[in-house]
């Protein structure tokens, strides 16, 4: 298999011109985002990719010269963590919340983040804000804020012109609704899939939601739930196939 990537770069201005966003995206497997954020001074690194990206992305990483002070994990999905064991020697962070989802997932150690990460820190003169969201597109899943990048990552729980896998679909809008909530005055949305938008697709990932709710609700099968979502939504793009698999309570039979 081919491992191909691109990196989009958000630039700042004025005091904060030293400071720059990469957006790491594979281009198979996944295609996930790992967002790199380069502050004056260290590197923070948010998701790991899989275990193939990894080397790849720590290669992009040592070329930016400076020092990766933190690891950052999303969720507990093996896009978003399976590298870890390539940043080994990072302190690696997730939420509490999260990490106990780790434990009972019987993985190896060097898949599992070490530290329970802070509500709140600050690191080369940003803050950041980190809060733990329940029940969404799996049971938890942080997010986090840079208040002076005016950034959001959201990771898996929005995404532009895509579609989302749900857990619980009372709990993801809930979940997506508290989230632009907190995110008003915030501009740019980054998230674990597809490109860099704006937080306008928040609310535009409410709306979708509570559409595809109304279609899982009428579905007979999965099938019959993938084929309605595709007609409602014929120009979303989607990587994976059985978008019902993550869902908390599986009433579909899966016939895969
Ligand atoms: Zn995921």
């Amino acid at each position: 298999m081919k491992l191909n990537y691109n990196v989009e770069v958000i630039a700042f201005d004025g005091n904060l011109n030293d400071i720059k966003i990469h957006q790491f995206s594979s281009r198979s497997n996944y295609f996930v985002n790992s967002i790199i954020i380069e502050t004056s001074k260290s590197l923070i690194l948010f998701d790991t990719q899989d275990e193939s990206y990894a080397e790849l992305l720590l290669a992009y990483i040592k070329g930016l010269n400076k020092p990766l002070s933190r690891v950052i994990i999303s969720h507990p999905h093996i896009d978003h963590y399976g590298g870890l064991p390539v940043f080994k020697d990072i302190p690696s962070y997730t939420t509490i919340e999260i990490l106990k989802d780790f434990a009972i997932k019987n993985l190896d150690n060097k898949y599992i983040p070490k530290f329970a990460i802070e509500p709140n820190f600050e690191i080369d003169n940003l803050n950041f804000t980190v809060l733990n969201m329940v029940d969404t597109h799996c049971p938890n899943h942080l997010v986090m804020w840079i208040k002076e990048l005016s950034c959001v990552l959201v990771a898996d729980l929005a995404q532009y012109n895509g579609h989302l896998l749900a857990y619980d679909y009372n709990g993801f809008i809930k979940a997506l609704e508290t989230i632009a909530e907190l995110s008003q005055g915030y501009t740019t949305l980054l998230s674990g899939h597809g490109k860099i938008t704006t937080t306008a697709t928040l609310q535009e990932n409410i709306n979708y939601l509570k559409e595809c709710q109304k279609i899982y609700l009428t579905a007979i099968n999965e099938e019959d739930f993938d084929k309605k979502l595709r007609e409602k939504f014929p120009n979303r793009s989607r990587i994976r196939v059985s978008l019902g698999l993550l869902l908390k309570n599986k009433s579909f039979i899966y016939k895969g």
